[in-house]
């Protein structure tokens, strides 16, 4: 048996369902080895995360999952392996969370002028104090009787083209790689067939991003299929990128997403993992190839 990694995961820290330390517990339970917990924004809960992890003899991997705007689109660069107590990375991530705060007035004043009051005391009841999404708008959406279910949410209210929409200004491209490896991190481009790229508008990103010093692709994503893998392991040869792999966990009763149910990296992939120093994590990870 292999080392099972899932290298794309949330708690409630951001918009997950889960406490870190529940999260590590489920994936440890799900047969992950190596997880990492890349919360939208924050690394609040990687402390905790850590600490759960060395008592279920997991290997937790630092990570974060930063909201990057680039050619008017939004874009997840997923950091793996960073430190968190890098004060570049931290000043940048306060920046964003300061942004959503501010979309979330303004998706609030836009649903109580279609009618729907009281939008962001509950949502930022369902957020905590850390990091507000539009997943909280969501679940206060459906459980108020708005909608049936989160996807509707974002299809008639919150998404591109829903009534309550709000573009915000994320972080730069080169900005959110540059945080990431100054705390010491790879970046890797989460769910690359989510943002509705041509092959054209793909190889411009990816261009710009590896000239930034992004290293990584997630080839093998929760939300893409084998076929979407061998299609991104070729765009991670031509671009000399690493590939990783990830689930992007947010909660149980997601059927679709099961921590560590990913399929095997298509062949002639580099792992992200190979890149890592074997002394920072080997000795942790408790299953050996
Ligand atoms: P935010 O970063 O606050 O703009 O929210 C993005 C998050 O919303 C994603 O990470 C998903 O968890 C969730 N999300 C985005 N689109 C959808 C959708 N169509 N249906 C359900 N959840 C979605
Ligand atoms: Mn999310
Ligand atoms: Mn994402
Ligand atoms: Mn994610």
């Amino acid at each position: 048996m292999g080392v099972c990694y899932d290298l794309h995961s949330h708690s409630r820290c951001s918009d997950g369902a889960l406490s870190p330390a529940e999260l590590v517990r489920h994936a440890r339970a799900c047969g992950v080895d190596v997880l990492a917990l890349t919360d939208h924004d924050t690394t609040a809960g990687i402390a905790e995360a850590r600490a759960a992890a060395r008592d279920s003899g997991l290997c937790l991997i630092a990570g974060v999952e930063i909201s990057v705007t680039w050619a008017q689109r939004v874009i997840h660069i997923v950091g793996l392996d960073i430190d968190p107590r890098c004060a570049g990375l931290q000043a940048g991530l306060a920046g964003l969370r300061w942004v959503r705060r501010e979309r979330a007035r303004h998706i609030a004043d836009r649903l109580a002028r279609c009618g729907i009051p009281g939008a962001l005391e509950a949502a930022e009841v369902y957020a905590g104090a850390e990091v507000i999404g539009r997943n909280h708008f969501a679940r206060f959406l459906v459980e108020r009787g708005y909608v049936r279910d989160a996807k509707r949410a974002f299809k008639r209210y919150l998404g591109r083209g829903g009534s309550c929409h709000v573009a915000s200004e994320w972080a730069g491209l080169a900005e959110a790689v540059a945080w990431i490896r100054a705390a010491g991190g790879i970046a890797v481009v989460a769910h690359p067939t989510r943002y509705a790229m041509s092959r054209g508008v793909m190889r411009r990103f990816l261009e710009e991003f590896t000239a930034a010093g992004g290293g990584g692709i997630e080839v093998v994503s929760g939300r893409h299929d084998v076929q979407q893998a061998r299609m991104l392991a070729a765009y991670a040869r031509e671009f000399g990128l690493c590939a990783s792999v990830g689930s992007d966990f947010h909660a149980p009763e997601n059927s679709w997403t099961v921590p560590g149910r990913l399929a095997a990296l298509p062949p002639g992939c580099e792992p992200v993992w190979a890149r890592w120093p074997a002394a920072g994590h080997a000795d942790a990870i408790p299953v050996t190839v």
